[in-house]
């Protein structure tokens, strides 16, 4: 299996910087300490909105950022002050910066089937790492099959299918089971060419044999090594599209794997950049998992919240380590009690959409929970939530 510790967050850049405050001692020498004027940091890919960051306070000014190796800089910055955020300044491959992203065209444009089960695409797996850290439960992997050569192309909040290996107990070919994409439409790689899952091992009791059953095709994804093939269909689903709206108030309610179509949301909102799609809304993550070490892709998620304090807000349930105010686990639910009348009141708003994503017990539990706040405010909650998919504003796939 991959190993994982992935290449990106291994990597170096080195960073050109001019203007910087010395210390105290360097500030009294009467000499630059470089000629050119300039001084250079080597940072780790992970570490370089930080950097930016630390630069800024310093009044530095970066000049270039080059791959550790590098030849060519991957970004030269000309404002002065302004620290880019890293989707701006990150090694954004040299054919996602000539295309322009436009969302217009894809948003009335909806790919659907374009590889079905009897012809599926074959693509190869290109990363598969952990994402759940040590002292989590279970095994979920984020796996990116590179779909170069294909016409497969997909928009946030779909699925694909993916067909196992191998025949069922009928001796028949397994049929497709279907996942969330968890990439934006350009891919992780910018390019247009990936597409990314987020998957969880299914494992569990055979309530006769009581033996340990592993599930066919989450256990196929999940070991599937890199450079192996894998047979892909899709994509399929409408229901958690992304609105256009540069506006938009986006409450998303995910438990684990559920996750997987808010990655690629938020990816979109906030580490990439389009021409016609510059975020200023409210994206507001509510995320039910059973420990910290399952918060998938927490430093990335947190990093968001970090730069983006009034654009993005981060909730978490953890239900083994927090309580709820009776003293029991802390769910997802719980938390979106907590929040019910913020949120109903936010619902108000026709720029408003809530999506909800994972276990299908999630869903009766968040009913629950926004309908004492609906009560409060002389409504019902059944029918208001009918009016609210109605408008396509409430958002529902679970599994
Ligand atoms: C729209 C959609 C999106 C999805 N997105 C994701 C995603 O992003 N990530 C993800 O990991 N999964 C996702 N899934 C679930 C995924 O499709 C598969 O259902 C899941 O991976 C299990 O498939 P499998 O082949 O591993 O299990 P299978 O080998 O097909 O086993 C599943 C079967 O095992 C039995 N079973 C399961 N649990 C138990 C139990 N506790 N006791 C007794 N029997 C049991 C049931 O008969 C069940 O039908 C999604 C599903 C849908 C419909």
């Amino acid at each position: 299996m991959y190993s994982p510790s992935t290449l990106a967050g291994n990597r170096l850049f080195v960073y050109e910087v001019a203007g910087l405050n010395q210390n105290d001692n360097t500030d009294s020498l009467d000499y630059s300490i470089r000629q050119s004027g300039s001084v250079f940091f080597t940072v780790p890919y992970s570490r370089m909105n930080q950097e930016m960051r630390r630069i800024t306070r310093l009044g530095g000014r970066i000049v270039s950022i080059k791959p550790f190796n590098g030849i060519a800089p991957v970004a030269t910055v000309s404002s002065a002050s302004t620290p880019q955020p890293i989707a701006q300044s990150s090694p954004v491959p040299e054919q996602t910066k000539k295309k322009a992203m436009t969302q217009a065209k894809e948003k009335t444009d909806i790919p659907v089937n374009i590889y079905r089960p009897n012809q599926p695409f074959i693509g190869k797996c290109i990363e598969n790492y952990a994402l759940v850290d040590e002292g989590g439960i279970g095994i979920v992997q984020h796996v990116t099959f590179d779909l170069s050569g294909s016409d497969l192309r997909y928009l946030e909040g779909q699925s694909i299918g993916i067909i196992p290996p191998g025949t069922d107990a009928n001796g028949k070919p397994h049929k497709l089971r279907l996942y969330s994409i968890a990439s934006t439409r350009h891919g992780d790689k910018l390019d247009d060419k990936t597409v990314s899952l987020c998957v969880r091992q299914l494992e569990y009791q055979h309530p006769e044999t009581k033996e340990t059953v592993y599930g066919v095709c989450s256990t196929h994804l999940c070991n599937v090594e890199v450079g192996a093939d894998v047979a892909i269909t899709g994509p399929v689903g409408k229901e958690m599209l992304l609105p256009g709206d540069e506006d938009a108030t986006i409450i998303m309610m995910a438990t684990g794997t559920g996750i997987a179509p808010f990655r690629a949301f938020l990816w979109r909102m906030f580490k990439e950049q389009h021409e016609d799609y510059k975020f200023k809304g409210l994206a507001w993550l509510i995320f039910g998992v059973p420990k910290t070490a399952n918060i998938l892709y927490q430093e990335e998620l947190e990093k968001i919240a970090a730069e983006f304090p009034d654009n993005f807000r981060l909730t978490y349930a953890i239900s083994r380590e927090q309580q709820n105010p009776q003293g029991g686990r802390m769910y997802i639910q719980h938390r979106v009690a907590e929040h019910a009348d913020e949120i109903w009141n936010l619902l108000q708003s026709p720029k408003t959409h809530a999506y909800m994503c994972g276990l299908k017990g999630m869903e009766d539990g968040i009913d629950d929970a926004i309908s004492g706040a609906a009560a409060k405010n002389g409504a019902d909650w059944s029918v208001y939530q009918k009016q609210l998919k109605k408008e396509h504003r409430w958002h529902v796939e679970t599994y």
